[in-house]
């Protein structure tokens, strides 16, 4: 398979809705990019969980999973499970995170995620960032909503493991949800490096991308 690469990548601003969702959904993406590139810029946006220990956990997880980078780092106090409700805060904190950023790539939620927080965070990326390409992660849940991700980006065995090893350490406070364990995260890490011909790989659904085939 060839890969396509990502030329002069330097600023990425990557959005949750949660705390943690970024983690699981692009922990291992990021890893593998902030090590590649240090000094890269991260710019984070994360609309639930401010002033509690989640916020806490998100900013230490945040700083590990982005090693190297100049990371900056928003979470505010939407309230979570109510996103449609908050509509205009939202958009306004998404219009906000372009103000501090002009990103190479965004990395978010999808429009097919069942979580109605998730879903309308990405329904509102492609509204404020409209030139960069757009990754939108997946994240295993009840509802069942694992589709035909378009996108693969391959993991390395150690980055896996460690970004296992990081959701452990850095979020004590979704240790006692059902799913939050090693099998779940490595389980679908292991399933989407079957279908890009790795070992593990972090899969992301795309929308609308812009070819460059003229060369460097
Ligand atoms: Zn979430």
């Amino acid at each position: 398979m060839t890969s396509a690469r990502l030329t002069g990548l330097a600023k990425v601003a990557v959005l949750g809705a949660h705390c943690d969702d970024l983690a699981i959904g692009a922990g291992g993406t990021l890893l593998t990019l902030c090590e590649a590139r240090p000094g890269v810029e991260i710019e984070a946006l994360v609309l639930s969980g401010g002033g509690t220990e989640r916020e806490d956990e998100e900013r230490a997880a945040l700083a590990a999973f982005c090693p190297g980078a100049r990371l900056g780092v928003t979470v505010l106090k939407l309230r979570d499970g109510r996103l449609p409700a908050q509509w205009e805060e939202a958009k306004e904190a998404v219009t906000a995170l372009r103000t501090r950023i002009e990103p190479d790539l965004v990395i978010g939620p999808h429009p097919g995620d069942a979580h109605q927080d998730h879903r309308g965070l990405a329904k509102l990326i492609p509204t404020v960032f409209r030139g960069p390409p757009a990754l939108g992660y997946e994240i295993v849940k009840w509802d069942g909503d694992l589709g035909r991700p378009s996108v693969y980006h391959p993991l390395s065995p150690a980055t896996a493991e460690r970004k296992v090893a990081l959701l452990h350490e850095h979020y004590p406070s979704q240790r006692h949800r059902p799913w939050y364990d090693r099998e779940a995260f490595l389980g679908l890490a292991r399933i989407r490096g079957i279908e890009c011909r790795t070992r593990y790989a972090e899969a992301f659904h795309s929308g609308k991308l812009t070819l460059d085939l003229a060369g460097d």
